[in-house]
């Protein structure tokens, strides 16, 4: 037997209808949004991850699937759903169109991580991209695409905000941060070293615990805020406070990724068993697109991880309602196939979910096979039934069983 590969999971029949449930709500948000699809191709060149999640992240560093193709061109496939994203709309040209641009995507991403649960190899995002508007506005909306989104399952999120400055603070605070660690950085571990002088802000996401316990003292990005973003992210907050969207501020929070600018936040499931999860997370990075060559264009934007909401959403014991079972089973007693398989058909051309057998079943069985389908009705074709253009219907919900005409069968099973 030929086995799964470490840290990727099978979506078993059994469970699709929760994947469908999930995909339907995407839908229906996007939809109230305004929000379009787009889809990117499972692998992109391997520049384009480098200099969109950046050189100093542990992405790049350590998790990316990377590999030669046969041209030797450096291919990875995606780890992350914006990079792709950002190189689609620069690309296209999206940059001319009037703003804002509302992007949305179910995407699998690569990671080579330690798999662990809600940690995978390979994992589903659903993600959210808004193109134009540096305003308050665009990242409110974007937040209460993710509560509305989460409240469809019942859920009330507290966001885990910071904000990460403009590129001028950014600046300032990041000497700030390198005077404070200087003296020690000898004592920090080798990851911290290296972002010490890549992207020292990495180094408040350290999962070290004598790391962390060093930088607990350190000044907070929060608290060297210039002017301008200080009161812009007090309005933001504001505004959440009169919208109900609630969060708390997590000065520490810097999120994996170099491109992020201005607002992070993240949607946390603390969990005893297998520890802290981002559920979702995200933030504006303003320079991305310029980066990867576009024109100038701000842009906020989240990923949500599917299958650790579906963990989520189990652990809580949430109630998927599975409807995806049989609306009619049509049992055969007659042997005769083209009448039953016709009227099979006529069901299904009427948007009927039917099954009949097709497995050689005795009657027994079928009957056995009927109960365990959970299917609404049953419908029985037996010779007296076959010579009276009648069948047998029962209503599994019900009990009531009843004879009716052949041709009344559809509207009877659609009422
Ligand atoms: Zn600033
Ligand atoms: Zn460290």
């Amino acid at each position: 037997m030929i086995n799964i590969p470490k840290g990727t999971k099978d979506m078993l029949p059994e469970e699709s209808y929760k994947w469908h449930k999930v995909y339907e709500v995407i839908g229906d948000i996007a939809k109230r949004y305004n929000l379009k699809e787009i889809s990117t191709p499972a692998f992109e060149h391997t520049e384009l991850f480098v200099r969109g999640a950046g050189e100093g992240s542990d992405i790049v560093n350590k998790e990316m699937y990377t590999f030669l193709d046969k041209g030797e061109r450096s291919i990875t496939r995606k780890p992350e759903g914006t990079a792709a994203v950002v190189r689609s709309f620069v690309e296209n040209g999206m940059y001319n169109n009037p703003m804002p641009i509302k992007l949305y995507y179910k995407t699998p991403c690569f990671r080579y991580e330690k798999p662990q649960a809600g940690r995978l190899r390979e994992h589903h995002q659903f993600g959210v991209e808004i193109f134009g508007g540096d305003t308050i506005q665009s990242e409110a909306e974007v937040l209460m695409i993710i509560s509305d989104f989460l409240r469809t399952f019942g859920l009330n999120p507290t966001f885990t905000i910071n904000h990460l400055g403009c590129s001028k603070c950014n600046t300032a605070y990041k000497e700030i941060l390198r005077n404070y660690v200087a003296p020690n950085i000898d004592e920090f571990c080798s990851d911290c070293k290296v972002r010490y002088n890549k992207n020292i802000l990495r180094m408040l996401d350290c999962k070290v615990s004598s790391c962390k316990t060093m930088l607990q003292g350190a000044p907070k990005i929060t608290d060297c805020l210039c002017e301008d973003c200080k009161s812009r992210f007090s309005s933001l907050l504001t505004l959440l406070q009169q919208l109900g969207i609630n969060y708390v501020i997590d000065k520490n929070l810097v999120r994996g990724l170099d491109y992020y600018t201005g607002l992070v936040f993240e949607i946390i499931d603390d969990n005893k068993e297998y520890g802290q999860n981002a559920i979702g997370a995200g933030g504006r990075y303003n320079n991305l697109v310029e980066e990867l060559g576009g024109k100038s264009t701000p842009v906020i934007g989240f990923g949500l991880g599917i299958e650790r909401l579906l963990l989520y959403l189990d652990r809580i014991g949430y109630n998927f309602d599975n409807n995806e079972k049989a609306d009619v089973y049509v049992l055969d007693m007659t042997g005769n196939s083209a009448y039953t398989l016709n009227l099979v058909h006529r069901l299904r051309d009427a948007n009927l979910s039917v099954e009949t057998d097709i497995v050689g079943r005795g009657t027994k069985a079928q009957f056995k096979y009927a109960d365990k389908l959970q299917a609404k009705y049953v419908i029985v074709i037996g010779e007296e039934e076959l010579r009276d253009g009648v069948v047998t219907i029962k209503d599994m919900t019900t009990g009531v069983q009843e004879r009716i005409k052949e041709s009344e069968i559809v509207n009877y099973c659609n009422k």
